[in-house]
């Protein structure tokens, strides 16, 4: 598979933020998508979910989001991956990706997140990356040169500060917010548009989005590092 005019996108997570963004490619005119996912369709997560029915509930996600991708374009290339990602298939996941593939971190796994911000980093493919807890969200585009992920957060935070989706909840429509942004900040990386760099965080209780745009850290273990080699 390679990356037509319309781009290829490898989105990492088909949950909450991973529909709508899924979604989102599709009618931006993506010309093939790959979905990484390892989980099941699940009755309780349908709201959010918005490419998945009652009738895929039990069905793995990446088979269900193909089939709902493909029946919206049949022209779309898609691969499904049903895969749990880990320190140890990710790099090569990545590194067999072909040239020009745009990533789009949207699982709800902040260890994840930033293990994907680095290895990005160490292989050159731009990213954009997201996150949605209750009211709140926040996207950023990652690409080496500009400021990454880690060098606004630094981190995850600590195993046991970390509030599953499941227990804090998430506004179905935050989520799908997010993950349309997410997609248009992905089709404009693509496009070559100046986004690197920027995050924005919004509040979807009074949607004022916050824009940022930070130096990258001279320290940051991830760009930092990149940059040098
Ligand atoms: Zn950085």
């Amino acid at each position: 598979m390679s990356a037509g005019p319309g781009g290829h996108y490898l989105v990492l997570g088909a949950g909450g933020l991973g529909c709508p963004a899924l979604l989102g490619l599709v009618s931006a005119g993506a010309a093939a998508i790959t979905i990484v996912d390892h989980d099941v369709v699940d009755a309780s997560n349908l709201q959010r979910q918005v490419l998945y029915t009652t009738a895929d509930v039990g069905m793995a996600k990446v088979d269900a989001a193909k089939v709902r991708l493909r029946s919206r374009d049949p022209r779309l290339h898609v691969r499904a991956l049903r895969l749990r990602l880990d320190a140890t298939n990710l790099a090569p996941l990545l590194a067999a990706q072909p040239p020009g593939t745009i990533v789009l971190e949207c699982s709800d796994a902040p260890d994840l997140k930033f293990m994907v911000n680095d290895t990005c980093l160490a292989g050159q493919l731009p990213l954009v990356v997201g996150g949605v807890q209750r009211w709140r969200g926040q996207v950023q585009a990652v690409q080496r040169g500009h400021a990454c992920l880690r060098c606004m957060f630094e981190g995850p935070p600590p195993t046991e500060l970390q509030e599953p989706c499941s227990l804090v909840g998430v506004m179905g429509a935050a989520a799908g917010l997010l993950g349309f942004w997410m997609a248009q900040l992905a089709v404009a990386l693509h496009a070559g548009e100046p986004v690197a760099g920027t995050l924005w965080a919004i509040d979807t209780r009074t949607l004022l989005p916050q824009q940022m745009r930070p130096r990258p850290r001279p320290d940051c273990p991830a760009c930092g590092a990149a940059r040098s080699t």
